[in-house]
């Protein structure tokens, strides 16, 4: 009798402890995705596909590979020759 209590308080522990692990694991993994959203914010300059320079402002295009690619008012023209998809 007193074992029977003593293993269901045995899994009883074990649940909580997989419960805690699993909702721990859960609430990081919900942490993680807005710190990225953040830095992907805050850099608001972004670099040119072709001459890697950092420019306010990018034309997106999209490749044969379906990659999406930007590039600078310089390097507007490279990619309109190649006939990439204008996004
Ligand atoms: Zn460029």
């Amino acid at each position: 009798m007193t074992s029977t209590i003593s293993i269901v308080i045995g899994l009883g522990v074990i649940a909580f402890l997989i419960y805690s692990f699993v909702s721990r694991a859960k609430r990081s993994n919900f942490k993680v995705t807005p710190i990225n959203r953040k830095r992907l914010g805050q850099s608001s300059k972004q670099a040119c596909t072709y001459c890697k320079r950092k420019v306010d402002q990018l034309s997106f295009y999209a490749d044969r590979q379906g990659k999406v690619i930007g590039v600078c008012n310089t390097c507007k023209p490279q990619a309109e020759r190649q006939a990439l998809l204008r996004i």
